[in-house]
């Protein structure tokens, strides 16, 4: 790595993770045994998973998903969320689960936070919309999320479309859209649908390069990951 690109990817770790204790760097994989002095995320160590904040951080430099800021450009409001919804899209991405994140502003400020745990938590409904408004309910004490913005780094499908309209939720912020099963739009549009008693704001599009090569990137190194485990049984049978 060059010096250049050691200090982008340092400046990656530093903006992405932000520092949460001093475990010990092992057996992650990282290429560089030191990432400021926040190894691993408490939220992996709980999920028993040793992707390290190292490893992600080459991850998202490597697939260009990480942009860095240019001095004296100003990220929009809108931005500045959508970053944090891709946060958390980065847990999901450490549990192997598909990285998508969201998180829910209230009054300026975020009231809850969600990413995509389907395979973990083995259940259907746990997309990061869902998990995210059910956090949302909780803090607000109501099941009306009036007043509320969601911000979502994927298109969100029928069933969280279908939440956000149940949960009377003002305007929703797209990253990427997602052509095969996205319903803001691009297989339907429940969020905008005339005939509903509540219709949401749409704004799309926001990083959606980022949001969308974070996505590829995981796919694309999933089909590395299970070409290698292909080959590896290949010999281990010969
Ligand atoms: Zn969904």
């Amino acid at each position: 790595m060059t010096r250049q690109g050691s200090a982008i990817y340092n400046n990656i770790c530093s903006e992405i993770y932000r520092s949460g204790h001093n475990e010990p760097h092992s057996k992650c994989g990282c290429p560089q045994g030191r990432v400021g002095s926040n190894p691993t995320i408490s939220v992996y160590r709980k999920e028993g998973c040793r992707f390290c904040a190292g490893r992600a951080a080459l991850f998202l430099y490597n697939t260009g998903t990480v942009f860095v800021q240019e001095k004296g450009q100003k990220m929009t409001q809108d931005e500045k969320f959508m970053k944090e919804a891709k946060k958390q899209a980065m847990k999901a991405y450490a549990l192997k689960e598909v990285p998508i994140g969201c998180v829910i502003v209230y009054e300026g400020k975020i009231i809850a936070r969600g990413y995509n745990r389907r395979n973990t938590d083995k259940n259907t409904v746990s997309h990061a919309e869902m998990n995210a408004i059910k956090k949302a309910s909780k803090r607000l004490g109501d099941w009306r999320l009036e007043g509320c913005t969601l911000y979502v780094t994927l298109e969100p499908c029928q069933m969280c479309a279908g939440a956000i309209i149940q949960a009377r939720i003002d305007r929703v912020v797209i990253g990427s859209m997602n052509p095969k099963a996205g319903c803001a739009g691009s297989v339907l549009n429940l969020l905008e649908m005339d005939g509903f008693n509540h219709k949401a704001e749409v704004t799309r599009g926001v990083l959606e390069e980022e949001c969308s090569s974070m996505l590829t990137g995981f796919f694309k190194e999933l089909r590395k990951e299970k070409a290698k485990k292909k080959q590896e049984e290949k010999e281990k049978a010969l």
